[in-house]
């Protein structure tokens, strides 16, 4: 699905430099990298605090207490997610409420959300899923209204934009109290590990923030608050510096593979193709179909066949996992959420994909469908 090892050898020297750089002068925790990165990713989001974490799961429930949520308090999420998102919830002994997303956008129906909001509800988490941004600017009006906090899941969406109304733009990751994005190595700014940050512009919440993820201690060996232990390290946050500056460039190239393949499927009658919205410059974390009144299994497995690698994103949405058959969650319809569950399948896309790639791909998804037809 990603091709890591061609990404990493056409910035080999600097990545490899980076690294040694760290290693020879032994500065592995909170070294000046971490720093350095911190500084150049707030920059670049255009928010005023970046916190480097251990990973994204940290960073979403790390947000969570500090928001000073308290057992019981309502969050409301979409079901058709990443389980990281509702997990931290459940977690927390905080009651997930999870929202309808939209058929087209994959993302959270911003009309369905007042309805879910109760006196309990204490905050929300839109996932800008698959790379494509939430439509934020309905849902900061709906949470401003209800004096309700907004903390983004940005995992899959680094380096996206969103266009509000008046033609301003802000990248994904910048227009919520509290943003969290995972550097997993699959990510679009992934490192060669674990790692995650969180984005905030609220002085307050950011030294709450560095307090939880120090073991909630104000001084060394004052511990106020009962925190976690959670840091990105140096050698990560030297990574990150390296492929920081490629992040634009991986974004365009992500696009193009995007291009070719709604090119190839376009006015296919068993194919629906991403959506493209005004509002969101997608990043295609992933590119993902949605497949009618077909056999997936069986595409899947003639792809495979062919040596090409897709996934399913996700197999079961969280409202159906166990872990929530003990611990009430709460929510109405969501049929949408189970139809595009049976439906989804994404294709490999990557920074490295040769067109040639892209066409083999392609002619073995149209040749399924002429066998199949
Ligand atoms: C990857 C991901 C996470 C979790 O990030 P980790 O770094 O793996 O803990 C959270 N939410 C979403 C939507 C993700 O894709």
């Amino acid at each position: 699905m990603v091709d890591l090892i061609t990404q990493y050898e056409k910035i080999k020297p600097e990545i490899d430099s980076a690294i040694q750089g760290v290693i020879s002068k032994a500065q592995f925790i909170k070294g000046p990298e971490v720093v350095e990165f911190e500084k150049e990713l707030a920059s670049y989001l255009g928010v005023k605090h970046v916190i480097g974490v251990a990973n994204g799961t940290d960073a979403l429930q790390i947000a969570l207490m500090a928001l000073g949520l308290k057992p019981g308090d309502e969050v409301i999420t979409p079901s058709f997610t990443y389980i990281a998102t509702v997990e931290v919830v459940a977690l927390l002994n905080l009651k997930p409420v999870f929202v309808e997303v939209d058929k087209e956008t994959f993302t959270m129906d911003i009309s369905k959300v007042e309805a879910a909001i109760t006196p309990k509800t204490k905050a929300i988490v839109p996932v800008h899923l698959y790379g494509q941004s939430v439509d934020m600017e309905p849902l900061l009006a709906i949470a401003k209204k209800h004096h309700l906090p907004v903390i983004e899941d940005n995992a899959q969406a680094i380096g996206g934009t969103y266009t509000f109304s008046d033609g301003s733009k802000k990248k994904t990751g910048s227009m919520s109290d509290i943003a969290c994005t995972s550097f997993f190595p699959s990510k679009n700014l992934g490192c060669y590990g674990d790692g995650g940050a969180m984005m905030t512009d609220n002085d307050e919440l950011a030294l709450k923030i560095r307090m939880i993820a120090n073991h909630g201690q104000s001084k060394q060996y004052y511990h106020d608050v009962v925190g976690c232990n959670s840091r990105l390290d140096s050698i990560q946050a030297a990574v990150l510096r390296v492929k920081l500056r490629q992040l634009d460039n991986y974004c365009i190239a992500r696009r193009k593979v995007a291009d070719y393949y709604n090119a190839a499927f376009a006015q296919h009658p068993h194919i629906i193709t991403p959506k493209t919205v005004d509002y969101s410059y997608n990043v295609f974390h992933q590119y993902t179909l949605q497949l009618i009144d077909t056999d997936r299994d069986a595409l899947k497995k003639s792809l495979e066949e062919a040596g090409i690698p897709s996934m399913i994103y996700y197999p079961i949405p969280a409202h159906k996992q166990k872990m929530f058959d003990e611990i009430g969650a709460s929510f109405g319809d969501l049929s949408t959420t189970d139809w595009l569950t049976e439906r989804v399948l994404s294709l490999p896309i990557h920074t490295e994909m040769q067109e040639e790639q892209l066409k083999y791909i392609t002619d073995n998804v149209l040749k399924f469908y002429k066998n199949y037809l």
